[in-house]
């Protein structure tokens, strides 16, 4: 390995950046020559591709996003555009790639190493924590931080008005977010998509601890909740108690911000590790964490499962919640 392209892809995450620099810092350590893609795979197949230096990655480290910028392609989903791809990465010479992203980033990367052999190592770069192989993901903690800052000061206005707020976060289909937010802001109820909990249990919970004295309720939702989003949850409330909840749906600032310490952190860990395993001749893996520790998982195994929430934090913060 002499040259290496890096690159962000899918949805973006706060520590992102902490995750380029330290691909090419090591790289350049290492002798590599480092090349940046820049919008993902689209850059890869329009041929958007830099030569970075040590001083291109200075003062990034602490900011949110990717300077690299991300993409979406339906083009690279057929093999006709990674033919592209691959052809402009092999006129700059570039034998092997650190992608980081999702799941989808990932089988992209593998498709372009079983069509053109193109060796990749992943980082898992995403603020809804649901990669298998990892137990964490860069962009989570942060991601966790700034919806418990929104639900502290949520919680300072529902409890001077007697309220019940019902508060949306974001993480797709995985209830990580819901579940670490809703334990660390002290939620009456959490509503994940893997969870068992309904409305009539939600309510049971707040009439209770309203006869113990309590005066206002926070219930923490996730985006990916069946049946239905923030909206729905607080109208089925209304029919069924006539308790009129505020709603409010976090968004996109959960994906933004400066990245927490243990963000850039894991993030420089495994942007470092990620050049390590390419030049020691690893490929089609992905770095990941188990516990404190940096482990590889082969990136077929990452993208055919899923990872889905423990429940023992829900259980956890309704007993707390009383
Ligand atoms: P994430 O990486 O965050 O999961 P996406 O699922 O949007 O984000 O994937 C990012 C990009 O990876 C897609 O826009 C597409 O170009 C590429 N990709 C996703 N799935 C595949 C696949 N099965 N084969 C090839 N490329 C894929």
């Amino acid at each position: 390995v002499t040259k290496i392209g890096v690159y962000t892809s899918g949805g973006d995450a706060p520590g992102m950046n902490a995750a380029i620099r330290a691909v090419v810092r090591v790289g350049i350590a290492q002798n590599l020559e480092v090349y940046g893609i820049h919008n993902g795979y689209v850059g890869m197949m329009d041929n958007k591709i830099e030569r970075l230096q040590l001083r291109d990655m200075a003062n990034i480290i602490q900011r949110g996003g990717t300077v690299l910028k991300t993409g979406r392609s339906t083009e690279f989903m057929k093999p006709e555009g990674r033919v592209k791809a691959a052809q402009h990465l092999k006129a700059f010479g570039i034998d092997a790639l650190v992608c980081i992203g999702g799941d989808g980033s990932f089988r992209g990367a593998h498709a372009l190493w079983e069509e053109h052999q193109i060796p990749c190592v992943g980082v898992p770069g995403t603020i809804d924590n649901d990669i298998y192989g990892s137990d964490k993901t860069i962009g989570f903690d942060t991601a966790v931080n700034t919806a418990l800052e929104a639900i502290d000061r949520i919680r300072d206005t529902a409890a001077s008005h007697d309220r019940l707020f019902i508060i949306e976060v974001m993480g797709r289909n995985s209830g990580f977010i819901a579940s670490h937010v809703g334990l660390a802001g002290g939620a009456e109820e959490i509503f994940a998509p893997e969870g068992n909990t309904t409305v009539d249990k939600a309510l049971d919970r707040i009439k209770e601890a309203k006869s113990r004295g309590k005066t206002s309720s926070i219930i923490i939702t996730a985006e990916g909740q069946k049946p239905g989003r923030a909206y729905d949850l607080a109208e089925a409330i209304r029919k069924k108690s006539g308790i009129d909840a505020k709603v409010s749906i976090l968004g996109h600032q959960q994906r933004g911000g400066s990245p927490t310490a243990a963000d850039r952190i894991l993030a420089s860990r495994m942007g470092a590790a990620a050049v390590d395993a390419l030049l020691k001749g690893y490929c089609d893996i992905m770095i990941g964490t188990e516990g404190e520790r940096l482990i590889q998982v082969p990136l077929d195994l990452v993208t055919k499962h899923e990872k889905k929430a423990q429940l023992d934090l829900i259980s956890l913060a309704n007993i707390l919640a009383t």
